[in-house]
């Protein structure tokens, strides 16, 4: 044992240095952040385009000047951030505490802590379990491996390109690869539409003359050693074509980094795949809270910032002995909608007073609707759900929960309600 500390945080991403500022700021004695990259920073570290920034610090930043300001202000406030350090275990300690094992350089130490926050973020989907079938060439990578190699590397990838998704990020990978020289073919989705904004899509067009193909899917991968091209098939004609091109990059398809949660024995929420978090953003585990990514993937990264002076808060709260637990009441999305997070209603309010959600379709005009053995708690405005995008519900409504009553249901209701 190395020594004790009030709170451990995993990951120095937006949402882990964000938390570790608020705590301190709060009044919180000694707050380690551990992350097992080279530097802090988190994924804007290596997404040298602007756009972070906007809700927490209110301004527009570039990634790296992002990942530096939080970095800077979390060791300002008085956090110890440690870079090169992987947390490897997490196990109950006594008196309720946690046996937190970080692993670096300098070899293996075990910390307690009062408490953790888990904020590991979440990663693309890589190929291998995506199942497309085909060769196993060099050039085939996920957005995030993309823009180590282009902007932390300083690769250039000449040719040509196909980008496999069409939501924001796809479109900053088309950016990044447009950036490294390589031209891009096309953005090739299984959606009938793509799922970012309009303006992305015009800018793509326009600028870059890159087309979106829709309702299309990347059915196999040829090349020995390097990349020659994919095949891909139109979902509503049947028809396939080979696309040569020397990098395919998939994009989106999130999963949170749950590997260290999972072997903590969190209970895990099965649409979110990250650990099932309450308002408070409290997991299962007494003393573990989840914040950022890993536990709504993938937000932008204010959001995810946000959701970590949020969990901050509730640490602080827990620390002195506050109680967080009321009867804690499962939060269900149906379908179409894919999942919900927060996934269970505590004593707290959501970050930002709502819950985040995703569909698996279009709709236009959906209302949504919080159910509770058959009451109506809520019905939002008419929203427009679109798939890899955030929908929002608004929080305004949980006074209304029975604490002992069955789990809170959000399901979508047409423009007139059903
Ligand atoms: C290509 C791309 C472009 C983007 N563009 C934008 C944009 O323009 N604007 C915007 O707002 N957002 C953007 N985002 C999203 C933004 O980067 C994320 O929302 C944000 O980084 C999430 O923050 P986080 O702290 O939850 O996780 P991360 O930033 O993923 O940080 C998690 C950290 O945890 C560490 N970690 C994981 N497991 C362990 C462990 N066991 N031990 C120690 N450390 C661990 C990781 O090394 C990582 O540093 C983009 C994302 C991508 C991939």
């Amino acid at each position: 044992m190395s020594g004790d500390v009030a709170v451990v945080v995993v990951g120095a991403g937006p949402a882990g240095l964000s938390a570790a500022r608020e705590l301190r700021r709060l009044g919180v004695g000694s707050v380690l952040v551990a992350d097992r990259e080279a530097a802090a920073g988190g994924v804007p570290r290596h997404s040298a385009h602007t756009g972070y920034g906007l809700r927490d610090r209110h301004r527009v930043m570039t990634g790296p000047s992002y990942a530096r300001a939080l970095t800077g202000a979390a060791r300002a406030a008085g956090a110890q951030v440690r870079p090169g350090t992987t947390v490897t275990g997490l196990a109950g300690g006594p008196d309720g505490s946690r046996l937190v094992t970080l692993t670096s350089a300098a070899g293996i130490e075990t910390v307690r802590a009062a408490a953790v926050l888990l904020a590991t973020g979440c990663r693309e989907r890589p190929r291998a379990a995506r199942l497309v079938p085909g060769d196993r060439p060099a050039g085939v990578m996920t957005t995030g491996e993309l823009q180590q190699r282009v902007y932390l590397g300083g690769e250039r990838l000449a040719g040509r390109a196909l980008v496999i998704g069409a939501e924001h990020v796809s479109f900053s990978a088309a950016l990044t690869l447009e950036h490294a020289g390589a031209d891009v073919v096309a953005l090739v989705t299984e959606h009938e539409r793509q799922q970012s904004y309009a303006a992305f899509r015009l800018g793509a067009a326009i600028r870059w003359r890159i087309p979106v193909w829709t309702s299309c899917a990347v059915t196999r991968i040829t090349g020995r050693g390097r990349l020659q091209g994919v095949e891909v098939t139109d979902g509503r004609t049947g028809a396939v074509r080979f696309v040569p091109c020397e990098t395919a990059v998939f994009t989106g398809d999130w999963i949170p980094d749950h590997e260290l949660a999972r072997r903590a024995g969190l209970a895990l929420d099965p649409g979110t795949r990250g650990p099932a978090v309450d308002t408070a953003l409290a997991t299962s585990v007494p003393g573990v809270f989840a914040a950022g990514n890993l536990v709504h993937a993938a937000e932008t990264a204010d959001i995810a910032a946000l959701s970590g002076r949020h969990a901050a808060r509730q640490i602080a709260t827990f620390l002195t002995g506050g109680v967080l637990g009321r009867d804690r009441v499962p939060v269900l999305a149906e379908p179409p909608l894919r999942w919900i997070s927060p996934n269970l209603i505590g004593s707290a309010a959501p970050p930002l007073g709502r819950f985040v959600l995703r569909s698996r379709e279009f709709r236009r005009g959906a209302r949504l609707e919080a159910w509770q053995d058959g009451r109506l708690l809520a019905r939002s405005r008419p929203v427009r759900l679109i798939p890899e995008r955030t929908a929002q519900l608004d929080a305004g409504w949980l006074d209304q929960v029975e604490q002992a009553g069955g789990p809170v249901r959000v399901v979508t209701g047409s423009r007139s309600g059903h």
